[in-house]
């Protein structure tokens, strides 16, 4: 069996197309009102430059309005709170993204608990994860929710199917484990103490896999024709080559052999991340003017 690839360029472009119809249909209904995002980047990292620039650029492509603001490395957790309560009161902006990872002398925690949670378009703030647990409208996590609608063009209906989580973090495992549950999976998910990781696999109708782990899931941990999700972004270096690569979490060219679908790394579940910041942008706008 040679998987199904699921191709997440592809319906990240589709639902890019489908936002920037809704913010120009916005903007000819609404009195002009056009979603704006405020992207913050503090230091030098060069990954989060790159992220930076991509949302930015897809912000500006769907037709939302863009502003970054670039911090040196140097800023006090002071000077970005201030930041932050600037761009809370900013009606132009109605979306806020601190780009994490932040430098050491700035709490994350303290940061994401500034932001408006009307204006959280990470979905990371206490308020939305409360919210999402209860089963109330929220602003979700990008990543999860960009998993979310690549399995839903696999299966119409999740009901019922067995879904392996494996990872647990509070950006990606976590809210991805509640969203497979809410759409009624039977979810299970592991973690670095998990006993008989592969055995926890082979049961699995769906197997998300999220930890950071290059290549680590093995082709004959995978039950056949499964649904494998790569979250996985590790970049790797070939010792021969001395060339560097992106490599998922699942041993892609094994897994492809069982799997009845599955998405590749890079350009699976990285695209659709951005595409959903870009819907949280939008529903964000929509929930400030009252229209959600
Ligand atoms: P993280 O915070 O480091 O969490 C990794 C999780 O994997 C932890 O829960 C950890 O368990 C678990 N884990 C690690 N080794 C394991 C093992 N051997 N067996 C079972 N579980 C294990 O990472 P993250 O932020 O969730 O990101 C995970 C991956 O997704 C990374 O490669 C990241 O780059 C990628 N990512 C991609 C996107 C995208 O847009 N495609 C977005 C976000 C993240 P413990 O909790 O027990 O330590």
């Amino acid at each position: 069996m040679t998987a199904r690839i699921i191709d997440g360029l592809a319906s990240a472009k589709r639902l890019r197309s489908e936002l920037a119809a809704h913010a120009a249909d916005m903007k000819a209904r609404q009195g002009g009102i056009i979603p704006g995002l405020a992207v913050v980047l503090v230091g030098d990292d060069v990954a989060s430059q790159v992220y930076v620039r991509n949302k930015t650029r897809v912000s500006e492509e769907v037709g939302f309005r863009s502003y970054a603001h670039q911090l040196p490395a140097s800023t006090s957790e002071e000077e970005l709170l201030e930041l932050i309560a600037d761009l809370n009161e900013n009606p132009q902006v109605n979306g806020i993204l601190v780009q994490l990872p932040l430098p050491e002398q700035i709490n994350e925690r303290t940061i994401i608990m500034a932001i408006d949670p009307i204006k959280d378009v990470d979905g990371f703030h206490p308020v939305n994860v409360g919210r999402q647990t209860a089963g109330l409208m929220s602003l979700a996590p990008c990543t999860p929710m960009g998993c979310m609608l690549l399995l839903q063009e696999i299966f119409p209906n999740l009901a019922g199917k067995k879904a392996l989580v494996v990872g647990r973090s509070n950006i990606v495992g976590k809210p991805l484990a509640l969203m497979l549950l809410r759409d009624n999976c039977t979810v299970t998910i592991a973690h670095s103490h998990t006993r008989d990781l592969a055995s926890e696999c082979r049961q699995a109708d769906i197997l998300v896999a999220a930890m950071g782990r290059p290549n680590f899931i093995q082709g004959d941990w995978i039950k056949p024709g499964a649904t494998v999700i790569d979250v996985g972004i590790n970049r790797v270096t070939d010792e021969a080559t001395g060339k560097s690569h992106l490599r998922g979490d699942v041993d892609f060219e094994a897994a492809v052999k069982v799997a009845g679908a599955i998405t590749p790394v890079p350009g699976g579940v990285g695209p659709m991340t951005i595409a959903c910041l870009m819907q949280n942008t939008l529903q964000a706008t929509m929930m400030q003017n009252g229209w959600a």
